[in-house]
């Protein structure tokens, strides 16, 4: 993990950093998306998210070691991440290799 700054903001409809962790949700396109089933969260909203997480993947997830939670949050992300480029329309490959290339190694 990078030890980029973790951003707080209390404002609504900002994603925080923290969700990430919490609730296995990325910010995507000025959304959330759940990682894990990569459903859309609409409302960037703690609530939302949390409510998500915990009615879907909560139980599955919880009994995890902190080490392996981070573990499954990078891979799971970098498949999503892996997936969404190279599912678009007209990527230009070697700009998606260079894209996975830097995934892959932070
Ligand atoms: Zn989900």
């Amino acid at each position: 993990m990078s030890n980029k700054k973790r951003k707080i903001d209390s404002e609504c409809g900002v994603f925080k950093y923290q969700w990430e962790d919490d609730y296995f949700c990325i910010k995507w396109q000025n959304k959330g998306m759940c990682i894990i089933c990569k459903e859309t969260i609409a409302v960037l909203k703690e609530y939302n998210i949390k409510r998500h997480y915990e009615t879907k993947h909560k139980d599955k997830f919880k009994n995890l070691e902190e080490k392996e939670r981070v573990e499954k949050f990078n891979f799971l992300k970098k498949i999503l991440i892996f997936n969404k480029i190279y599912l678009r329309k007209n990527v230009n490959k070697t700009c998606l290799l260079s894209v996975l290339v830097i995934e892959l190694l932070s």
